[in-house]
């Protein structure tokens, strides 16, 4: 066997259990399992391995550094991945990542989605926008891996709305590790359930709810997350760089 179809039966194995675990919150949630899309979280993996994913049928993948994604986003352009861009963005990065990305899981501040407006606008393309929502962070900061305190959603959530090139497309969190919700991820994805909810109120369309990853995604489903971002169940754990 070759080291890539070795890769390939590994990635394969991986993804059955993945799709297993899904499956299985689905059913236990009473939801179809069609509901929930799987993004498969690449950083710090090869494009040889989203090569390898797209061909096992991925269709959806993530990335959370612009340095990495791009070259890996351009090198698998024509697999027909939509990619995510789901790490902290710094507004200079923004012209980059609206060359590739379809989704932005990360929006956390206005000056953010000026940038990605007018990026995205430049590019020709639309960028699809989650508010990432910090559910430790007290109203009026960020959180300490980004996102917005929920008392700040509805308003940047307006300002995508808003603006040319961007569309709403729903909220983003990472279960908090410290704070009230640390080691209690269901109760985290049941806040955002409730603040998905308010923004629905108003974006009807917003209903992306972008939840749970290696760790927690059962309990992200339970809770009613859309989408699931999965790294390390797919593809190994990481060297821990970042
Ligand atoms: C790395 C990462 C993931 C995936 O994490 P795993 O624990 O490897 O599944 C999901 N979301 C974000 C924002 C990440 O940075």
């Amino acid at each position: 066997m070759t080291d890539l179809t070795a890769r390939k039966a590994e990635l394969a194995e991986n993804l059955a259990r993945v799709e297993q675990r899904i499956n299985g919150a689905c059913v236990a949630a009473g939801r179809e399992p069609g509901d929930v899309t799987l993004i498969v979280v690449t950083k710090t993996y090869p494009a040889s391995d989203v090569r390898l994913l797209a061909e096992l049928g991925v269709t959806h993948v993530a990335e959370n550094r612009d340095q990495d994604a791009a070259p890996k986003a351009a090198e698998c352009a024509g697999l027909g991945l939509q990619w995510h861009f789901v790490g902290q963005l710094q507004t200079n990065k923004a012209r980059s990542v609206a060359g590739y990305a379809d989704f932005v899981h990360s929006v956390d501040r206005s000056r953010l989605v000026t940038s990605l407006a007018g990026a995205a606008g430049r590019a020709g393309r639309e960028l699809g926008c989650l508010i990432q929502v910090a559910l430790d962070a007290p109203s009026g900061s960020l959180g300490s891996r980004g996102g917005v305190a929920p008392d700040a959603v509805e308003g940047l959530a307006d300002a995508v709305a808003e603006a040319d090139g961007l569309r709403l497309a729903g909220l983003m969190t990472v279960a908090p590790l410290e704070g009230p919700y640390a080691g209690r991820p269901g109760a985290a994805f049941e806040r955002l359930r409730e603040i998905s909810s308010g923004l629905r109120a108003a974006h009807p369309a917003a209903n992306m709810v972008s939840a749970g990853m290696s760790a927690d995604l059962e309990e992200a489903v339970a809770a009613g997350a859309t989408h699931v971002r999965v790294g390390s169940a797919v593809l190994g754990d990481r060297p821990r760089l970042r």
